[in-house]
């Protein structure tokens, strides 16, 4: 079928299948079960609904904020690229190639040169920033773009893979490479605290090999993830583009000593693909567990509401304008529905904390709290709190949820990271998806390729050897720790 023939339409989910029978068709359910997305007219792209959107926005923030804090501003750049500027950095259009969509028409006109829809932007920002440096004086520039790419991807799958996806991509360029480098460590850094410390996503952090590397890069830096069925994600890149990109767009300056520089740049993103992250590592057979720095709502009143119970709905509204005023993110559902499906609801749709607020409850001057990362009749997962201290109660136990939700992800991470010495042992675990299986590594792409090819598996990252020996997969001496597993 042709892509334009293909028209593709939400499936309708009536239940959410049991998380560990099958983690691809309890993804989807859940992505639009909680209304996170549905499915476009188009084949392979979402559209992002406002609870998907309201995740976004919390992650967009906690980047945002910390771009900002080391130096960063935000500019936009155009969507479109003309093709022979795509062309001149020749490793970058070799490996986006087969990805590019391409605008040939305008109107009724066909256009004398294709012009791409940014796959990255890495060539256009280059084009201007040759333009905009001159001197020693304009480095560096640090600048990031909020913004959509589009990439032909065959298989897509929602936040994991679509062909139009939201992302921000950095731009920096340096007067030398330790300022390049040191931009790139520095980022790389802030993706992990982002993921780990906001969506309580426990990540690797190392470098890539040579055949993971970004197209055009001289060195890719990467944040992974493991996913609950032992696939590796990766979250997030660094790049170090060395002097690639400034020779090919002529970003030259003058140096302090007069001589005429190229520039040393660097590249580094993450997607809405975290959220997919977020979804997996956290989600149970109940539906999302969206950890609360992340939450676009924090908790949620459900009054319990019998005929003539118009106290209860007082009380429930006075606490709901008490929590606000207090800065939380709170709603009250007051819908015309049973309390106990607005519980599964809320619970689906992964809200820490849930305020049920009944005739009984008022009587005894409390609010019953319930949270989400614990399991029904879980010690500690509901608790009688006086009305009057709701306000001050709530923010430590989002700290506890946050820290138990980073917790839990953290004891699945480290149980299910291998430390391998036994080639074979190596190759069963990469093939049977048994985690993040950890080796001394020769570096060599075609012992990388070799590994592929019998398991699926590539090196997901590598780190600084810790001992000398051979490597596990083939035998040459080892250069480095890696990460091999099976990916998104
Ligand atoms: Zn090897």
């Amino acid at each position: 079928m042709s892509d334009s023939a293909q028209l593709e339409k939400t499936p309708f989910v009536k239940e959410i299948p049991p998380k560990a029978n099958d983690l691809s068709e309890w993804y989807q359910a859940v992505c639009y079960k909680a209304e996170l997305v549905s499915l476009a007219p188009v084949r392979g792209c979402v559209v992002l609904r406002p609870y998907g959107y309201g995740l976004w926005e919390r992650l967009q923030g906690a980047l945002d904020t910390r771009f900002k804090a080391t130096g960063h501003e935000n500019a936009y750049f155009p969507l479109l690229i003309p093709e022979h500027l795509l062309t001149r950095e020749s490793e970058h259009v070799e490996g986006f190639a087969p990805e590019v969509a391409w605008v040939t028409q305008g109107g009724n006109e066909k256009l004398a040169e294709r012009l791409a829809i940014r796959p990255t932007s890495e060539v256009i920002v280059g084009v201007m920033y040759a333009e905009w440096v001159h001197s020693y004086r304009d480095l560096p520039i640090l600048i990031n773009q909020w913004a959509n790419v589009m990439r032909w991807e065959k298989r897509t799958r929602p936040f994991l893979r679509t062909l139009e996806f939201l992302w921000q991509e950095g731009h920096t360029a340096h007067a030398n490479e330790t300022e390049a480098r040191e931009e790139v460590a520095r980022m790389l850094e802030v993706y992990r605290e982002v993921a780990e410390d906001v969506a309580a996503v426990p990540v690797y952090t190392g470098e890539k090999s040579s055949s993971e590397r970004f197209a055009g890069a001289t060195h890719t830096y990467s944040i992974e993830a493991l996913m609950p069925d032992g696939r590796a994600l990766q979250a997030a890149t660094s790049h170090e583009l060395g002097q690639n990109f400034s020779k090919a767009y002529d970003i030259t300056f003058a140096a302090e000593d007069q001589t005429v520089q190229h520039a040393w740049t660097t590249s580094w993103g993450m997607s809405w693909r975290m959220l997919g992250a977020l979804i997996m590592v956290h989600g149970d057979d109940r539906g999302l567990r969206i950890p609360p720095k992340m939450a676009p709502t924090e908790a949620v009143i459900v009054p319990i509401v019998r005929a003539g119970s118009d106290d209860v709905t007082r009380a429930a509204r006075e606490l709901h304008a008490t929590l606000r005023a207090a800065g939380l993110r709170v709603k009250i559902d007051e819908r015309d529905l049973r309390p106990g499906n607005k519980f599964a609801d809320w619970e689906m749709r992964g809200v820490p904390i849930r305020i049920e607020l009944g005739q009984k409850d008022l009587e005894a001057g409390t609010a019953t709290l319930v949270r989400r990362d614990k399991e029904k009749g879980e010690d500690g997962g509901k608790l009688a709190v006086p009305i009057a201290e709701v306000a001050t109660r709530i923010p430590p136990l989002l700290d506890d949820i946050q820290a138990n939700l980073l917790a839990q992800a953290r004891t699945f991470l480290a149980a299910h990271t291998l430390r391998e010495t036994g080639r074979d042992a190596f190759l069963r675990r990469c093939k049977e998806r048994d985690g993040m299986i950890d080796i001394a590594w020769c570096g060599l792409p075609a012992c990388e390729a070799d590994v592929k090819a019998q398991t699926s598996a590539t090196t997901r990252n590598t780190r600084a050897l810790d001992a000398a020996g051979p490597c596990v997969a083939c035998g040459e001496p080892a250069t480095v720790r890696a990460y091999f597993a099976q990916s998104y």
